[in-house]
């Protein structure tokens, strides 16, 4: 049994669901192997007709999703509603796809015959997905998949499965016949067990996953034995680097949010704030107040941010990531570490008793060095580290030297240090003046080393991931032409000089 609890009020239960088995979830990917290839048979500006209605009925829904969203994962009701206007204006995106899906003519290298390039779906899809996202992303996959004519799977976070029941509803109310979406619900270890006897049956066709770094390489490693490539957006260690001539205050603002909305739980989430030795001090002051009297609590109010989301979150924040602060650090940002208690309170909490909830203090670790395990280790939780540099070359080494590639960003005034920073930087994503977090529905989405393997999201970049090309030679000449064997030879004299 699955039971989905709100982290601001633990007493209330968003929803309990049965976890699928094996089998169960075996039978979804057959149901969806059987409904695809009537779904890829509808022309695909009628699929994008569905994909219209889904943008639609979101839209109409945006509120009743948002405020899900807001209870069973604890995000601030604002970001929510921001997370549920993803859903609409991906669904936007995809709309007029369906109208082009473009393959392309390419001249043949012989007479009397043409050469052409389609675009194919790829067949079923199984999308597992994080819950710290628990509409935007999984909208990400299953838009464009259903799109491009593919029948989908999804599984949900085991946090944030009615997210996941509301959000199907939505999307299958556009007028998906049976099958072509369907979600199961289920722990780590019974979808493994799942996608791996539907891979073993030849049920699945494309594997979407987002989440943690550890568990994408399990995925990637049975995707690989049965010859496929997943799509993997993992984890993230994400960069922000302030130059000496940064706008400091802006450079505060965008580390404050970046390190601390939704509880530092996004992939994107700031990690180290890595900052020139000349402004280093005033930036910590500055940051550390901004900290100090940000607003955390009730995510209905205007905070900004609420709980970690689920107790497995708060329970590696106490016991895993606070352990990374060594004797070299310094701690800011908050009146105490750890859980918000009665006896470890926070200065202004917004709302009830935290005690309820599963609140964290922000905290703000300085003196982080590169080969600290704080400025190597993905800490999914409100908890920032700031290193100082002095020269370009330790900048960099801090902003790519844990091996992940997620986002980054740098503040700074200077082209020159802006469009280095873009070229040097491991990361797929760079932002320039503005947060590490904050993702368009139209540009590609995604990173790589331990961020993932470098598939993309959104805009046009993802039809890659759900659809192959297929080449077609089609040839009137009437005889058989062979390729390189039977081309027309110039005339060229090759040893000509002047
Ligand atoms: P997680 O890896 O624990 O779980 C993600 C999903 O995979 C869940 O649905 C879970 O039930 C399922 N799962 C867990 N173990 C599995 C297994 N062995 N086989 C198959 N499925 C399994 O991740 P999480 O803790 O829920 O989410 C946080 C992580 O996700 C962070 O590392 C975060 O950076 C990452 N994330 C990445 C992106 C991105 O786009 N790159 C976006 C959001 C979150």
């Amino acid at each position: 049994m699955i039971v989905s609890r709100n982290p601001t009020d633990l007493d209330d239960v968003v929803l309990e669901v049965d976890g699928a088995t094996a089998d169960a979830f075996a039978d979804a990917a057959r149901a969806a192997r059987a409904a695809q290839p009537v779904w890829a048979a509808v022309p695909a500006p009628i699929r994008g007709q569905a994909v219209a209605n889904m943008a639609q009925i979101v839209a109409a829904n945006k509120e009743a999703l948002a405020r899900l969203v807001t209870r069973e994962v604890g995000k601030p009701y604002a970001e929510a509603l921001g997370e549920v206007q993803e859903v609409v204006d991906t669904a936007q995106f995809f709309i007029s796809e369906g109208r082009r899906l473009y393959g392309q003519t390419v001249p043949s290298e012989m007479p009397d015959k043409q050469l052409f390039t389609f675009r194919q779906p790829v067949g079923t899809a199984a999308i597992i997905t994080a819950g710290n996202f628990p509409v935007a992303v999984p909208s990400w996959y299953i838009i464009p998949a259903l799109l491009a004519g593919n029948a989908v799977v999804w599984k949900p976070a085991e946090y944030a499965p009615a997210c996941g029941d509301a959000l199907a509803r939505l999307l299958v109310a556009a007028g998906l016949p049976d099958g072509v979406l369907t979600v199961v619900h289920g722990d780590g270890p019974s979808t493994f067990a799942g996608l791996e006897r539907s891979l073993d049956e030849g049920l699945i066709d494309k594997v979407g996953f987002t989440g943690s770094t550890d568990v994408g390489r399990e995925i990637g490693a049975l995707c690989g034995r049965h010859l496929q490539s997943p799509c993997l957006e993992l984890g993230g260690k994400n960069p922000l680097v302030v130059m000496a001539d940064a706008d400091l205050d802006l450079a505060v603002e965008g580390a404050l949010f970046s390190g601390f909305g939704t509880a530092g739980q996004r992939c994107t989430s700031l990690g180290t704030a890595i900052v020139q030795e000349a402004v280093h001090d005033e930036f910590v002051l500055r940051l550390s107040a901004a900290v100090g009297r940000a607003p955390m609590g009730d995510p209905t109010q205007d905070v900004l941010f609420g709980p970690l989301m689920t107790e497995r979150f708060l329970e590696r924040f106490e016991n895993e990531h606070l352990n990374l602060v060594r004797d070299h650090h310094a701690l800011h940002g908050s009146t105490g570490t750890g859980r918000v208690t009665a006896q470890n309170p926070r200065d202004g909490f917004v709302g009830g008793d935290p005690e309820r909830g599963l609140f964290a203090h922000p905290t703000l670790v300085t003196g982080v060095r590169v080969d600290d395990d704080i400025a190597n280790t993905e800490t999914f939780g409100p908890i920032v580290g700031v290193a100082r540099f002095g020269d370009w070359e330790e900048a960099m080494a801090l902003a790519n030297g844990h091996g992940y590639g997620l986002s980054s960003a740098i503040y700074t005034r200077d082209a020159k240090h802006a469009l280095r920073f873009r070229e040097q930087v491991s990361a797929g994503m760079v932002s320039v003046n503005n947060s590490t977090s904050g993702a368009e529905a139209h540009l590609p989405f995604g990173g790589n080393g331990k961020s993932g393997n470098g598939s993309r999201q959104s805009g046009i970049w993802v039809l890659e991931q759900f659809t192959r090309w297929q080449s077609m030679n089609w040839d009137y000449a009437g005889k058989l032409q062979k390729a390189q064997m039977d081309v027309l030879e110039l005339p060229a004299d090759l040893a000509f000089a002047l």
